[in-house]
């Protein structure tokens, strides 16, 4: 079933709590949803908004905003064939519009491992391949077995397997070859009965171990527990988690910088190359904590910017301007937003 909105106030539904508006919103369940409304042509100017916890509008949205309202969870395998080889593993399909960490509970209950170390990442499920969200040390494409998606262009409907994701860090097809000519409207896991534990990021281990040791339900709340200590609540204070990506630059230039700045913390990438924390690196160029009027990064964690109260998406997306500037004029790098901004 379809619901519209005309003119709608998007301030409710999107994590940084900015007052735009949408000329249209369709919440939408089914594909037979999708093919109605894509059959009588797409409108000029559309995306998707699942929970807005992940886009900055900084106008007002003078298009069509979709929102997938379907929120199933199904164990649709158990060994499936593609998993054949692994006879612990278990295929779930989850709707576009489950919400991600219901997903996490859900399985954490059935003793299925694969996704804890993601627990109480906000937003959809949907969304979760499209930036292959990760956290303590996993990603959404460690457990992805599959991608279901509605073409807008040819009003079918296709699976898509992992292998032809392009996840990356932060990254998928969905952000580039596939942007605005499809909708997630499901994804399949591939969770296991093994027991998994990945502890080796961060506090997680004496976190868990604080518990009693590293069982499902114990490294579930500790990585609750961490998160809710370091990052601020969205319902008390506006913000979009980290608001950029922490840069990946050539090995060579990752040894200049250090050279310079023995203290930077360097993290292997992919292809030989390094990944540079960008939190540190704008709590470096004294961006940490720097606030003007109503927004501002902030003070325990300086990869998130907030909207204090009242905020305009252009004075956040300003702000990370001057952030992005400061970081470029200490250390020469360039951090991306990894916010989707509108
Ligand atoms: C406090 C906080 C902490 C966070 N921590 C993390 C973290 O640890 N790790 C991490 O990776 N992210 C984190 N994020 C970012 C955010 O949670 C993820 O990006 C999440 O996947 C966004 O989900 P959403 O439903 O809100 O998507 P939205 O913000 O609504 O959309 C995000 C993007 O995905 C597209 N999209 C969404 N759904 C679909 C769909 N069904 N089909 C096609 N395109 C779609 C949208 O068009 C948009 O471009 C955090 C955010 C907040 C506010």
């Amino acid at each position: 079933m379809i619901r519209d909105f005309y003119d709608i106030d998007l301030s409710g539904r999107n994590s940084f709590h900015v007052r735009q508006r949408a000329a249209r919103l369709v919440e939408f369940e089914t594909t037979d949803d999708l093919t109605a409304f894509f059959r009588k042509g797409a409108p000029a100017k559309w995306t998707v908004l699942a929970g807005g916890n992940n886009i900055l509008f900084t106008q007002d949205f003078d298009g069509v905003l979709l929102t997938p309202r379907a929120a199933s969870i199904d164990v649709v395998a158990e060994t499936p064939d593609a998993v054949a080889e692994t006879p612990d593993a278990v295929a779930v399909r989850a709707e576009a519009g489950v919400e991600w960490d219901d997903l996490v509970a859900w399985a954490v209950e059935r003793d299925l491992w694969g996704i804890e170390n993601l627990s109480l990442i906000p937003g959809k499920v949907g969304a979760a391949p499209v930036q292959n969200i990760g956290a303590y040390g996993a990603e959404a494409k460690d457990a992805i077995e599959s991608v279901e998606m509605f073409c807008t262009d040819t009003c079918n409907t296709l699976i898509l397997s992992r292998e032809h994701c392009a996840f990356g860090y932060r990254e998928s097809v969905f952000k580039h070859a596939l942007r605005g000519r499809v909708v997630i409207t499901a994804v399949t896991f591939r969770l296991s009965r093994r027991p998994r534990p990945d502890l080796g990021y961060g506090d997680l281990l004496r976190e868990t171990e604080a518990r009693g040791g590293a069982t499902l339900r114990n490294i579930r709340e500790a990585v609750c527990a961490i998160r809710r200590s370091k990052l601020p609540d969205t319902a008390v204070l506006g913000n979009a988690g980290s608001f950029f990506k922490n840069p990946v630059v050539e090995a060579a230039v990752a040894e200049r910088l250090r050279t310079d700045y023995p203290a930077l913390p360097l993290y292997p990438a992919a292809k030989g190359r390094m990944k540079l924390a960008a939190g540190w690196l704008i709590e470096q160029a004294g961006m940490k904590g720097h606030r003007e009027g109503c927004v501002g990064v902030h003070d325990r964690q300086a990869l998130v910017l907030v909207n204090y109260g009242g905020a305009t998406g252009s004075e956040v997306l300003a702000l990370a301007h001057k952030v992005q500037e400061a970081v470029r004029a200490k250390f020469g790098v360039e951090i991306a937003a990894e916010v989707n901004v509108l």
